[in-house]
C-alpha cells in the first residue's frame, strides 16, 4: 500500500474491507471523499441491491469527489461509503436513499432518468437529444450533474443525522442507531458535537423536533406535513423539507449548499424556496415570518450540517444584530442604550416549584431609575422541555440548551424576565407578557433577545403598567 493510500485511511476513515477493494483514483491527501462501491463489493449492500451494483464511471467518482468538497467534516465523517444501483428505491422514483441498516452507505439510482452515464455526459445526450445545440446540451449535462450532487449531499445529512443520534442515551427514545456502523474517528466527532450542543436526547426525534415545535406553537411555523407552499413563514426549505423532520434537515441541508450549483444554468431551478424568499423579503431583520426558519439553519450550521459560507448565502442581508459583549443588552429601537453585564452565569436545572427544567440567565448591572443610579438584577428563566418529551427525560444532562421561541408568563414561573432593584423595590419591573427567541446555543455560545410586550413594577405603591424598552438582548460566550 502506498503512502497516499496511507493518508488517504487517514483522512477518509475507510473500512479496511473496502480499501482492498478500492481501484480507483487516488485522491490527494487532504481531500474528504467517501468509497465509491463497485459490483465486487456486493457483501457490503444490502442484499436486495447486490446484484444492481455497476461499475463506477469516472464522471461517478467525480461527483462523489464534488459533493464532498461541498460538504462540511460531519456529512463527510457520517458518509463512508456511496453505491451507484439500478433501482430507484423502494418508492420507485428516487434518486438517493438510504437504509437504516447500513446508515454510513449512500445508494444513488442510476437508472437512464436518473445518474447513469448516458444521462450525465454530454456525448451521449447529444444522441438522445439531436434538435438541442451544443451549449444546450452542455446545459442540460450540468443540470442532470447538480441533480445528483444534490441528491448525495441530501442523503449525506441523512447519515449523518443517524450518526448524531448514535451517540444520544439509549433510554430516552428506547433505541438509538448502532454506533459501531461508523469508525472511531466519526464516533469521537459525533461525540463532540453531541456534548457541545446537549444533544443527549437526541436529535431528529428530540432537540430538531423541539425546536421546530416551539415555533408551530407561537403560530411562526407551521407542523410537518403534505401540505405545500407558504415555505419561508412555514419555517421550512422546500415542500419536499416539509413532510418530515428527516427530510426537513436533509433538504435545509442539501440546498443550503447546493443550489449556487445552479447560478449559471439556464435549465433546472433550485429548491431551495426559504432561502430565495429570505433575500426576496427586502427585510435585514428577524421576525415572526422568518424566525422559525432562519434558528432552524443556524442550528445546522452549528452542528456542522453546512458551512458559514452556504449560511450567509442563504441568508442574505438578514441577521441578528446585537452588542457582543457577555450579558443583557437594553435596545431602544436600534440604539443600544445600555448594557448589564457583571457576574454573567446561567444554569440548567430543574425548578422544583414548578417542576420544570430551566434554563436561568443572570447579570448585574446599573441602570437609572429617575434621576438617580441604582444596582440592578437582571433575570431570564426559561422552560427548557414540554410535555411527554419532559417526562422521558431524567437527569440535568439530557436536557438540551434554550432553543427556539419562548412566551413569557409573569414571574417567577418558566418562561419569565425580570429587572429587580435590590435598593429600590419600587424601580422592580416584571414582563407580563413578551416572547424570547434564542437563536443560537452550544457551549460556546447562547445569545438571542427578548422583546418584552407588557411589564409591570409589582412593588410600586400602586402597581403601575409600563412601557417597555423595544428590545433586549443577551450573550453568553465561553
Ligand atoms: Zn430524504
Amino acid at each position: 500500500m502506498s503512502t497516499t493510500m496511507n493518508a488517504r485511511m487517514s483522512t477518509c476513515r475507510l473500512v479496511t474491507l473496502l480499501v482492498a477493494a478500492f481501484s480507483g483514483p487516488v485522491l490527494a491527501a487532504g481531500l474528504c471523499a467517501p468509497d465509491v462501491l463497485g459490483p465486487d463489493d456486493a457483501a457490503a449492500v444490502d442484499e436486495q441491491y447486490a446484484s444492481m451494483i455497476i461499475r463506477p464511471s469516472e464522471v461517478h467518482r467525480a461527483l462523489v469527489k464534488k459533493s464532498f468538497e461541498i460538504a462540511p467534516d460531519l456529512l463527510c465523517h457520517a458518509t463512508e461509503r456511496v453505491v451507484f444501483v439500478q433501482h430507484a428505491g423502494e418508492s420507485g422514483a428516487t434518486m438517493g436513499w438510504t437504509s437504516h441498516a447500513i446508515p454510513d452507505l449512500i445508494y444513488i439510482s442510476a437508472l437512464p432518468k436518473t445518474a447513469s452515464v448516458r444521462n450525465l455526459l454530454p456525448e451521449y445526450l447529444a444522441r438522445a437529444y439531436g434538435t438541442l445545440d451544443e451549449g444546450q446540451i452542455d446545459q442540460l449535462a450540468a443540470k442532470n450533474q447538480a441533480e445528483v450532487i444534490h441528491s448525495i449531499i441530501h442523503e449525506a445529512a441523512h447519515s449523518a443525522h443517524h450518526l448524531l443520534d448514535s451517540q444520544r442515551d439509549e433510554g430516552v427514545f428506547d433505541s438509538k442507531p448502532d454506533p459501531e456502523h461508523w469508525d472511531s474517528g466519526a464516533r469521537a466527532y459525533a461525540k463532540d458535537v453531541v456534548d457541545n450542543h446537549r444533544l443527549k436526547a437526541g436529535l431528529l426525534e428530540g432537540e430538531w423536533t423541539r425546536l421546530h415545535e416551539t415555533f408551530v406553537a407561537e403560530g411562526m411555523a407551521r407542523g410537518w406535513g403534505p401540505e405545500e407552499g407558504n415555505l419561508l413563514a412555514g419555517g421550512f426549505m422546500s415542500d419536499y423539507g416539509a413532510t418530515k423532520p428527516s427530510d426537513d434537515i436533509a433538504e435545509m441541508t442539501a440546498w443550503a449548499l447546493a443550489s449556487y450549483l445552479y447560478d449559471n444554468l439556464e435549465q433546472g431551478e433550485p429548491e431551495d424556496m426559504a432561502c430565495q424568499a429570505l433575500r426576496a423579503s427586502g427585510s435585514d431583520s428577524l421576525g415572526g415570518g422568518n424566525a422559525a426558519f432562519y434558528v432552524k439553519l443556524a442550528f445546522l450550521e452549528d452542528l456542522g450540517f453546512i458551512t458559514r459560507e452556504a449560511f450567509d448565502r442563504c441568508t442574505g442581508p438578514v441577521e441578528f444584530t446585537t452588542h457582543p459583549a457577555q450579558g443583557f443588552h437594553v435596545y431602544n429601537g436600534s440604539q443600544h442604550k445600555r448594557t448589564i453585564g457583571e457576574g454573567v452565569r446561567a444554569v440548567i436545572g430543574e425548578d422544583t416549584e414548578y417542576d420544570e427544567w430551566v434554563f436561568t440567565l443572570d447579570a448585574d448591572g446599573q441602570g437609572n431609575f429617575g434621576d438617580k443610579t441604582i444596582d440592578m438584577h437582571f433575570g431570564l428563566k426559561l422552560k427548557l422541555v414540554d410535555g411527554h418529551f419532559a417526562t422521558l427525560l431524567d437527569s440535568a444532562d439530557e436536557v438540551s440548551w434554550p432553543r427556539g421561541v419562548y412566551r413569557l408568563v409573569r414571574p417567577n414561573a418558566p418562561s419569565s424576565f425580570w429587572i429587580n432593584a435590590p435598593d429600590e423595590k419600587s424601580a422592580t419591573l416584571w414582563a407580563t407578557k413578551g416572547l424570547v427567541l434564542v437563536i443560537r446555543s452550544s457551549n460556546e455560545l447562547i445569545e438571542g433577545s427578548i422583546v418584552p410586550q407588557a411589564f409591570l413594577r409589582p412593588f410600586a405603591p400602586i402597581p403601575v403598567p409600563e412601557i417597555p424598552p423595544t428590545r433586549i438582548t443577551f450573550v453568553l460566550s465561553k
